[in-house]
């Protein structure tokens, strides 16, 4: 990805000190590495692949942008999440958003889909409540069931997330930071310096940041923290038009999140993209499966989840098979409460940690990359970070 001579240029050879060190280039490192660099500290990004990479949670073409969330603090986080990805975007020269709008729909009383339309007007965001009648004007493919309802968040979207884990890299390197990739951590050294040991050298830093998607825990267990986070395999399923051409819902689809009476799981797709003809449609869950059998295509007992998207398609998407065209593996490392951990190793207060971004943390990664920046310097933080605190588990 990077050229040898952009490399030599913006690292400096022979010098194994850093302000901070962060480990694990997915979008949340790659953005802490960035803030940490905007704020002048000579900071190293370290990844264990080769980059780009498509072993973590980060890559592929899209994901879901939106205000539109049942928690208040993520709303308002929403807000400022939007400026710094439109920050990027300037700064980058790159589009890496696209404005769809989002729907959100279950049924009438739906607790979550009362509180998403709450959020929504609390904080003067642009929404609209659609009847089942007015989704059936607006998006003729969608298919909305009696007692069903939705929620209009019309600044949600789809992020390019590939370019967009670009470009943050390439500014970070543009700011005068360090990536150093195929470096796998395989040891670190804690105390007021800390010394961390790759594949290839070690290296010493007064801070540390460990951004390890799904590896967290495994980076975690030797530094003496265990944490309640699971790695779920998530199979991204790309569905495809009976009659192609012929209906509205891959030209005019906008992003969905379906509550669906009866499952579990919240359903969501996005508009065609990654393959022509085909509209990405998943389970917002999957099976527990550690990070290393993430390319077993199968369906496990527990949660159906092929299934499930193909029963919700034949209801909801009749214009589409109602088989999926395309399966892809993707990782999710959740918290039982589904929030993130953003907080400093107990014992090791010079240890940042974020983790357990629980399958919704791309398009909160710029404030995110803030927040655990300021985390790591010590700055204030400029949002309550109770929820994301390691003592809410106990
Ligand atoms: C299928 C799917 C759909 C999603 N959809 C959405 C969505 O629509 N909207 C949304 O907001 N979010 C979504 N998400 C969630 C979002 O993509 C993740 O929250 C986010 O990508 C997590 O980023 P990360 O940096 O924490 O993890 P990762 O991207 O996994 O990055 C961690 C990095 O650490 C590296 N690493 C680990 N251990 C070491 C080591 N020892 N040494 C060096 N490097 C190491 C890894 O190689 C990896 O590159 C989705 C996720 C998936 C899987």
């Amino acid at each position: 990805m990077f050229s040898e001579g952009a490399r030599k240029h913006y690292s400096f050879p022979g010098c194994t000190m850093y302000d901070c060190i962060v480990l694990g280039a997915g979008i949340q490192g790659s953005f802490t590495a960035y803030h940490l660099a905007k704020c002048g500290k000579k900071t190293l990004l370290l990844e264990q692949f080769p980059l780009p990479h498509t072993r973590g949670s980060s890559h592929g073409q899209t994901r879901i942008i939106r205000k539109a969330y049942p928690e208040d603090f993520y709303t308002n986080m929403m807000q400022e999440s939007y400026q710094l990805w439109a920050e990027l975007e300037k700064d980058s020269g790159t589009k890496l958003y696209r404005n769809t709008g989002l729907v959100v729909w279950g049924p009438a009383g739906n607790h979550e889909l009362e509180k998403i339309c709450k959020n929504l007007e609390n904080y003067q965001i642009p929404w609209e409540h659609l009847s089942q009648e007015a989704m059936k004007q607006k998006y003729p493919g969608i298919s909305l069931k009696p007692g069903e309802v939705a929620c209009w968040d019309t600044s949600g979207g789809v992020l390019y997330a590939d370019k967009a884990l670009k470009a943050v890299q390439e500014c970070f390197l543009r700011m005068g930071g360090t990536i150093h990739d195929n470096e796998k951590v395989t040891h670190i050294e804690p105390g007021p310096m800390i010394t961390v040991t790759t594949t290839t050298t070690s290296y010493s830093a007064e801070k540390l940041v460990i951004t390890a998607g799904p590896w967290a825990q495994k980076v975690l267990t030797p530094l003496g923290l265990q944490l309640p986070l699971k790695t779920l395999r998530i199979n991204v399923c790309y569905w495809k038009e009976k009659n192609p051409g012929r209906s509205d819902i891959l030209a005019s689809s906008p992003c969905f999140l379906a509550a669906v009476s009866g499952e579990e799981h919240e359903i969501y797709g996005l508009p065609s993209q990654e393959y022509p003809g085909l509209i990405k449609i998943c389970l917002h869950g999957g099976n527990e499966a550690e990070v290393e059998e993430r390319d077993l295509v199968v369906e496990d007992p527990k949660v159906k989840d092929i299934s499930i998207l193909c029963r919700f398609i034949s209801n909801y998407l009749p214009d589409l098979h109602p088989a999926p065209a395309v399966v892809e593996q993707c990782m999710y490392t959740v918290t039982p409460d589904q929030n993130a951990i953003l907080d400093h190793h107990p014992l090791h207060k010079n240890i940042t940690i974020g983790a357990g971004f629980s399958g919704h943390g791309f398009k909160l990664s710029p404030l995110i990359g803030k927040i655990l920046s300021e985390l790591c310097t010590g700055a204030p933080p400029s949002y309550d970070l109770k929820p994301f605190q390691i003592t809410r588990f106990k």
